[in-house]
């Protein structure tokens, strides 16, 4: 049967153009689809969204053949984890866990950039840009995707990597359950008296974490999660009054804060798919689930689908049979609806009722005095088997 294309992926944020990248890089005939214009090269102060990067994210994004701009990243070889009030402690390093560092800090905008830079010099993707698809029909040999531009595409499988909003999952008529955990996230960049080096900081407090994550220089990103009407108001104080507010808060680990840049906020809920597949249909990255962003996993678990289809359609003929969309979904959902409870229970600790906030400081004490607990922790967090013996 005569296709346009053996995949296509509508979406080209970071999950959809990674998963292009990685086919294209293997010789697939690929089409892109994006509503949006192709991405612009960053410059100037970093942009307020950073994601964390773990191993495996990192070897994907490498195996597609695109590299993580340096001068938009930063690596990090230590975490250390308090609670406010000072009773539980905890410090991760790379080395313990047999990992040269625990990955990168990058800027989205960047790594969108760089994936979208890739794809340009792949000759089998094919980008679609400025468009969405408006019906979608599945036969038994092609799944056919109308456009808004007037255009029909289709394909042997195609992938929805269109967020958390997605569209294309609306129209396959698969259902999400979602959970609203009544917080917002202050997202703001600040400039510290002392270098943050390659340690990111996380600190527990009753209404929500607070993180400060690693960029060069004397930069950091800080994370701020509250509740709604806090948030709101923390995002409307002027830049002096915010740093006196983040020195008050946040223990001066970093010396004093000299300059806040640029701030947003984002409610904070959680979404998961019932199913992840559809006839000739996958769903990767946030239009899959949505997770609780204070362990910084949303967009490595996406890139850890688009790296497990991507082993699927490599290694068969028929790109969108059943068993190798079912293969895909046993293997991925089990794995997010576990890094679904771990984030939600961790909220919970630390934001539950006392004796909960108390299990949470034990929690972090533990991981202190038990090596084993802290190497087991972080090779999950870094999506390595937490079985392969320390070097
Ligand atoms: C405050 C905060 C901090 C976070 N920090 C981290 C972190 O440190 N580490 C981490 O791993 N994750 C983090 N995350 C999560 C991470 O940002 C998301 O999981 C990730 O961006 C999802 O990527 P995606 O490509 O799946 O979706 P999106 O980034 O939403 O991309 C979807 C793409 O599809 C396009 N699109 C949408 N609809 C259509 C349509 N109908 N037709 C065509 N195109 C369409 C959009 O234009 C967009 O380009 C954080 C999230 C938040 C809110």
């Amino acid at each position: 049967m005569q296709r346009d294309h053996q995949i296509v992926i509508v979406g080209g944020g970071m999950v959809g153009a990674a998963l292009a990248a990685r086919l294209g890089h293997a010789g697939v005939n690929v089409g892109l689809v994006e509503r949006g214009d192709a991405p612009v090269k960053p410059e100037g102060d970093f942009d307020l969204r950073i994601s964390s990067l773990n191993a495996r994210s990192l070897a994907f994004i490498k195996a597609g053949g695109t590299s993580i701009p340096p001068e938009r990243s930063h690596v990090f070889r230590r975490i250390e984890g308090f609670s406010q009030n000072g009773r539980g402690h905890s410090v991760f390093t790379a080395e313990e866990s047999g990992l040269e560092n625990f990955g990168c800090f990058v800027e989205n905008k960047a790594l969108r950039y760089a994936l979208w830079q890739r794809l340009e010099r792949l000759p089998g993707v094919t980008r679609y840009t400025r468009c969405a698809p408006l019906s979608t029909v599945a036969g038994s040999e092609a799944r056919l995707l109308e456009l808004d531009n007037g255009k029909t595409l289709s394909a042997a499988l195609v992938v929805a990597a269109d967020g958390a909003h997605s569209r294309l999952r609306e129209m396959a008529g698969i259902d999400v359950s979602r959970y609203d955990y009544r917080q917002r996230a202050l997202i703001t960049n600040v400039e510290t008296e002392l270098a943050s080096e390659e340690t990111s900081w996380q600190c527990f407090t009753p209404t929500g974490p607070m993180a400060l994550l690693p960029l060069p220089g004397h930069c950091a990103s800080l994370i701020w999660y509250d509740r709604d009407g806090t948030t709101r108001a923390r995002e409307m104080l002027s830049d002096d009054a915010l740093a006196r507010a983040i020195e008050a808060a946040f223990p001066k680990r970093l010396g004093n804060i000299l300059r806040v840049t640029g701030r947003a906020s984002f409610p904070i809920k959680r979404q998961h798919a019932k199913r992840y597949i559809g006839k000739r249909l996958a769903l990767i990255g946030d239009a899959a689930h949505v997770v609780h962003p204070l362990a910084g996993q949303g967009l490595n678990i996406g890139l850890h689908d688009a790296d497990t289809l991507a082993e699927q359609i490599l290694a068969r003929r028929d790109a969108g049979n059943a068993g190798t969309l079912r293969r895909f979904e046993v293997k991925r959902r089990l794995a997010n609806q576990a890094m679904l409870a771990a984030t939600d229970g961790f909220h919970h600790l630390f934001t539950g009722p006392r004796p909960l906030q108390k299990l949470g400081d034990c929690g972090l004490e533990m991981a202190e005095r038990l090596p084993a607990a802290r190497y087991f922790m972080s090779r999950q967090a870094n999506g390595l088997s937490p079985f392969t013996p320390r070097r």
